[in-house]
């Protein structure tokens, strides 16, 4: 359920993974569970350019996708 679509800032080429291992932290608030996920450096298979990819995974309830919120952005030095 951590198998999620962002779209490379580069390219714009739309890049499904499993964003499962890089897990940060996880929270749960009233039955719904929040998963940070922080990437540092994830490469695009197509134009081979590195950012990060940052944001939220919520389930409602745990183990059943609700929504997310994550963004892919170019790397701040
Ligand atoms: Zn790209």
């Amino acid at each position: 359920m951590f198998k999620l679509s962002v779209n490379c800032p580069f390219c714009g080429e739309e890049i499904t993974h499993d964003w499962s291992e890089y897990i940060v932290d996880q929270e749960k608030c009233s039955g719904e569970v929040e998963s940070t996920i922080e990437c540092d450096e994830f490469e695009c298979p197509k134009c081979h350019e590195m950012f990060n990819v940052f944001g939220s995974v919520y389930e409602a309830p745990k183990g059943t996708y609700s929504y997310h919120e994550l963004t892919a952005e170019h790397i701040q030095e």
